[in-house]
């Protein structure tokens, strides 16, 4: 069976990348710093022999004894918030961090995964976006520290394949939420779901109008899955692409967890706060028969489950 390591293991996507490996029978290492991350996310696999877990930053390199057929690279902190609070971290991953991962899978000759990002796309004129369209960064600001270093990832792990014919994988994720996503992450949908919860004012930044598309997190790894073991090197987009506005977003999740509380108008937390964002998903449905089947009701029944526990229990 096959060995992955898993950059980024202990954070919200990788410890449910660490589940369906594990369930496919494979052994799994994850490598993680916890800057973002936390090993209660894998806690349940304490007792799993083929799962591992290793504290390391993989700025400073990242390396492992014996052979490995896969590595995925997750490790980037994700959350806009970070960008403000973590920038050279997240620069530096993305960066260093890529090709310290590159070199162990030009050494152990293992396919290379890396975790990449609608935000590739910027504040997006193309809509929906295909893989094809450029995209709108501005380097300068403050998301530039995520989308460019993102950009920069891609370029290496491309590079990688051209010059060393490393077998390498790009995947362009959007918005994915679900259990195991930080409750203080500043992200839209722990900070909305914490709210009504706690009976807090739901925050909406800006006029609400901007829209995303929410995939859930079982759906987004299976489709990691796919092309991992695929022929494919991408870049391919996997989310889903049903369409919101963050008002309308707000709405639902005040319904599902039956909330009085009130939604509140904030400032945008950064000015290039991207307009609209949907995946096109053609080359995912054709070239891995892949589309999402969680709907954004049962995604989030699970997720504001998994957030009430955690509030109960005192934990973020
Ligand atoms: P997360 O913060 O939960 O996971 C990232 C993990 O990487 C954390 O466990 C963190 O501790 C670890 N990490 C960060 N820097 C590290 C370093 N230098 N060395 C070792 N470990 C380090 O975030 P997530 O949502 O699970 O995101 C995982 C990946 O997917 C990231 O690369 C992110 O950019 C990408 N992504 C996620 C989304 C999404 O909607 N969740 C969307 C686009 C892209
Ligand atoms: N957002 C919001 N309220 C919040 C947090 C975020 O209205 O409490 C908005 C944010 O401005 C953005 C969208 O929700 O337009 C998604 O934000 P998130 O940080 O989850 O991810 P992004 O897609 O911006 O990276």
């Amino acid at each position: 069976m096959p060995r992955a390591l898993i950059t980024g293991g202990s954070g919200f996507l990788g410890s449910h990348l660490s589940d369906r490996l594990l369930a496919e029978g494979w052994e799994v290492v994850a490598v993680d710093n916890f800057i973002t991350g936390s090993p209660d996310n894998v806690a349940h696999l304490g007792n799993e022999p083929r799962f591992r877990l290793i504290e390391k930053d993989v700025i400073e390199g990242v390396e492992y004894p014996d052979s490995l057929d896969y590595i995925f690279h997750l490790a980037s902190p994700a959350s806009p918030l970070d960008f403000f609070n973590k920038p050279l971290e997240v620069i530096h991953v993305n960066s260093i961090g890529t090709e310290n991962a590159l070199k162990l899978a030009k050494e152990k000759k293992a396919v290379f995964f890396y975790a990449s990002t609608s935000e590739t796309y910027g504040d997006p004129l193309v809509h929906p976006q295909t893989e094809e369209y450029l995209g709108n960064v501005n380097s300068i600001g403050i998301r530039g520290v995520y989308d460019e270093s993102k950009r920069f990832g891609e370029t290496i792990t491309a590079t990688y394949r051209r010059e060393f014919q490393v077998d390498t994988k790009i995947v362009r994720i959007f918005n994915t939420y679900g259990p195991r996503m930080r409750l203080d992450d500043g992200r839209v949908v722990p900070n909305l779901v914490a709210q009504a919860i706690n009976g807090e004012p739901l925050t909406v930044y800006g006029d609400g109008q901007q829209t995303r598309s929410f995939c859930y997190c079982t759906d987004l790894i299976d489709g990691f899955f796919r092309l991992a073991t695929s022929t494919q090197s991408g870049p391919i987009n996997i989310g889903n692409p049903t369409e919101r506005t963050i008002l309308e977003f707000a709405k639902e999740i005040k319904a599902l967890t039956q909330s009085q509380s009130d939604i509140v108008f904030q400032p945008l937390l950064t000015a290039d706060d991207p307009k609209q964002r949907r995946p096109d998903i053609t080359k995912a449905r054709t070239l891995l028969g892949w589309e999402p089947k969680v709907s954004l009701q049962d995604g989030l029944r699970a997720t504001i489950e998994y957030f009430a526990k955690r509030l109960e229990d005192g934990k973020r």
